[in-house]
């Protein structure tokens, strides 16, 4: 047919798909958004919402096993994660009452990760350290 390979373009994929009607209605092109793109096109199956939860839930194991992420603490019952790989080691500070975390660098816990350990025959893999109180402005809210 005389002028169809010319005016043939190849499929947009998924994703050109999505950013361009994301754009079309003022909406953002989030990785929240694409993630879930990803994960439904990686999928050949007539699946639920609830299927999607459960297959990001199987792979946070795989992730934290990958030296991806980590479990940062427990809150009420849910754990939370941070991606860590590329980031430098850190602890947190985190206020009780509005929940605010603050990151910070403390060499000396590795340090003390390392002493601790070999007083006790282990091979560390690593630590966790959170500290919980309340933060400068939950401080000046109870006061005043
Ligand atoms: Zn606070
Ligand atoms: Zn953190």
């Amino acid at each position: 047919v005389p002028g169809f390979a010319k005016g043939a373009r190849a499929l947009s994929s998924e994703l050109e798909v999505l950013r361009d009607y994301l754009q079309q209605h003022g909406l953002r092109f989030t990785p929240e958004r694409e993630a879930i793109v990803k994960e439904i096109f990686s999928r050949h199956d007539h699946f639920t919402v609830d299927d999607l939860y459960l297959s990001l839930y199987r792979t946070m194991p795989l992730l934290i096993e990958a030296g991806l992420i980590s479990e940062v603490f427990q809150d009420s019952g849910h754990t939370r994660y941070e991606h860590t790989y590329g980031h430098e080691h850190h602890s947190h500070l985190r206020c009780r009452e509005c929940g605010e975390i603050i990151e910070f660098h403390e060499p000396i816990l590795a340090d003390l990760e390392m002493r601790v350990s070999a007083e006790h025959g282990y091979l560390a893999s690593g630590h966790r350290l959170e500290v919980l109180g309340i933060c400068p402005s939950c401080q000046k809210k109870r006061s005043s």
